[in-house]
Order: C-alpha cells, then sequence, then structure tokens
C-alpha cells in the first residue's frame, strides 16, 4: 500500500510499505480522509522530528474492512474515527481521565504509526483503551478527518470555561483560529475578535461568526483591538493559535484585569519571551495552555458534528490525492489553504 513515510529529519516521501496483516486482536480500516496538521508540516520541514520509518498522519477516519477473530467491538462497514494518542491507562494523568497527559503517551503520526496510509491498523491497545471510535452514520469523512482539530478546540475552550458573557480574542485565522471562533461562537461567547495578517482568513473569519477582524498588518493591534472591545468592556479571554511569541507581552495589556490568557499553539525551536510579571499580578491574570484533548472531548467532537449545527466544510479548502501528498505539504505551507485533506 501506499504511505507517507518520514525517515529521518526534513525527509518524508510517499513510499510503497505493506499492507497490514491480518491480527486476531486487530481490525484494518481503509483510511477514508486524512488532514494535514501545523505538526505535520514542521515534520515535512524538518523543524521537528518523529520515529524513524514511521507512518505519518494523525487526523483521520475511514471505513472497518476487517476484524480480528478475538474482536467483538466492531464490524465490517463501521465507520469509525481515530483518537491519535496510545495512553498506558493507568498513570495518574489516566485515571483522572487526561489520557493526553499519559506519562507514558505515544502519538499517531509520530512515535507509532498514523493515517497518511490507504490502511491503519490499530495496536490492540488502541481497540481496548476505546480510542478507535464508531462513527454515526450522518457524519461524512471528511468531516471526521477534522475530530482531532475540533477536539483540541473543544480543550482550549473547556480549559478556559469559555460561555455566555465572554469577550474573546483569537489571535490567528489559520484553520484552528477559525475553529476557536465556530466554537466559541456556539458556546455562547458574546463578543469575538480576531486578527490574522491575512486578509482572506479573516474574511472566512466573519463568516464563521467573528463579530469584528483586525490585520495587525495593516493597523496597531493593540490600540485596535481596545478600540473595538471598549463598546463591551474589553476582552476577557485571549487565545493564542499561532507560535508568535512576542504577541503574549500585547495580550498582557489588551486583557482585562482577572482574564486569562492560553496558549494554545506551541511555538518553533525558540519560543521565549521576556514578559514583564508584573502585569500579571497585578492584573490578577491568568496565563495558562491546552494541548491536544481528552478521549472524553473527542467524543464530544463527534456528538457536535452528528448534531448537523457544526458546519466545518468551509475549513476545507483543497483535498489531494496520497501520491501527491507533497503537493499537498507544499500548498498547506502557503497561507491561503486552509484545511488540505488526503484521500488515500
Ligand atoms: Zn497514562
Amino acid at each position: 500500500m501506499k504511505a507517507i513515510v518520514f525517515h529521518s529529519l526534513g525527509k518524508i516521501s510517499v513510499d510503497e510499505v505493506q499492507t497490514p496483516p491480518v491480527l486476531e486482536d486487530s481490525i484494518i480500516v481503509r483510511v477514508k480522509a486524512a488532514a494535514i496538521c501545523a505538526t505535520d508540516l514542521r515534520i515535512y520541514k524538518g523543524e521537528r522530528s518523529a520515529k524513524e520509518n514511521v507512518i505519518m498522519g494523525h487526523e483521520f477516519s475511514g471505513e472497518v474492512v476487517n476484524v480480528g477473530s478475538n474482536v467483538k467491538d466492531f464490524e465490517v462497514g463501521d465507520k469509525v474515527a481515530v483518537y491519535p494518542i496510545l495512553a498506558d491507562g493507568k498513570c495518574d494523568f489516566c485515571l483522572k481521565g487526561f489520557r493526553n497527559r499519559c506519562v507514558n503517551r505515544k502519538t499517531l503520526g509520530i512515535d507509532i504509526n498514523g493515517g497518511f496510509s490507504e490502511f491503519f491498523q490499530p495496536l490492540p491497545e488502541m481497540i481496548k483503551l476505546g480510542h478507535i471510535m464508531k462513527l454515526p452514520e450522518n457524519v461524512s469523512f471528511e468531516e471526521a478527518a477534522l475530530l482531532e482539530p475540533i477536539s483540541t478546540v473543544i480543550n482550549s475552550l473547556e480549559r478556559l470555561n469559555v460561555g455566555l458573557g465572554d469577550n474573546i480574542l483569537v489571535v490567528g485565522a489559520g484553520p484552528m483560529g477559525l475553529i476557536h471562533v465556530m466554537l466559541a461562537k456556539y458556546k455562547g461567547a458574546s463578543n469575538i475578535i480576531v486578527s490574522d495578517y491575512v486578509d482572506e482568513r479573516l474574511k472566512v473569519a466573519r463568516e464563521l461568526g467573528a463579530n469584528y477582524t483586525i490585520n495587525p498588518g495593516q493597523e496597531d493591534f493593540t490600540l485596535k483591538v481596545k478600540e473595538l472591545s471598549k463598546v463591551f468592556g474589553g476582552i476577557n479571554k485571549a487565545i493564542l493559535t499561532v507560535g508568535v511569541a512576542g504577541v503574549v507581552e500585547q495580550l498582557l495589556d489588551i486583557v482585562q484585569p482577572q482574564g486569562m490568557i492560553s496558549l494554545f499553539a506551541g511555538g518553533g525551536k525558540t519560543f521565549s519571551s521576556n514578559i514583564d510579571l508584573n502585569k500579571i499580578h497585578y492584573k490578577e491574570l491568568v496565563l495558562t495552555a491546552s494541548q491536544n484533548a481528552t478521549p472524553d472531548q473527542f467524543k464530544k467532537g463527534i456528538q457536535l458534528l452528528s448534531s448537523g449545527r457544526f458546519n466545518v466544510g468551509k475549513l476545507i479548502t483543497h483535498k489531494f490525492p496520497l501520491e501527491d501528498a507533497l503537493d499537498a505539504f507544499n500548498l498547506r505551507s502557503e497561507l491561503k489553504a486552509l484545511k488540505v485533506l488526503l484521500l488515500p
């Protein structure tokens, strides 16, 4: 079968690899749709490593085409999405429900084989953990390929307890920023301001529910946010969806006392900031972060898509066959594309 394989830092290719054999304790999933994420791009650009010869991809969905004789929970034809973390299920974090923080966690597409391939075979432990999740009939494979990013945004907004009365600033209108806009609106946030340097992305942000947008390349970011948010009492929660450290200093000025700033995005190799801690102290600010999602949040994502009231179709701007994956990576590196799908 064809698969996108990581070989060494900066070296990935579309290879012909062995199709997984039928195992009595596992299943085989025909991958139907997989999405390229910022982490994949970092690996592609050589900014981040992975295990040698691992099949990449951690955002994907597919159809069960083979069920091992010892597996009772699945049938051929089931539609599934994969919660892309292997956890031990027994460490303190796992016991508390935070399998995304498992001390022995392994991530699909980085540490163990992922879904940029024609077929995916989960490790039997993943089936036992419930990390292969069935999809309702009304959730499409393409939407379901976005479940992992959706679930990470659910985690982000739950950590900030976003809801009615919140005035949100989302920094960055890439796919993750836009999902933040959609979900914050869905959860009842009162006002949402979005900033990005790409006007086309800001246009999409407005279409998806942003009340105001700012292009910091054309206007002063801090002044403009303060001006726009004055009518509703200022921003109380700000989320950084792009790994630009310098923005944090500005957010410390922008966010209202007792507000929250969350680092949703990680940075590249250098992601440090010389911030004035007094601004945190004297304003009683909370500086926090979120990474990945729990299985429970992933399941909430499935329910959200199944409700039919959360249309992520607008985020999918391009689709490529698996063999053209490198073109897809190149395109995704440009800021015009939002979510780029591979259809193996
Ligand atoms: Zn654990």
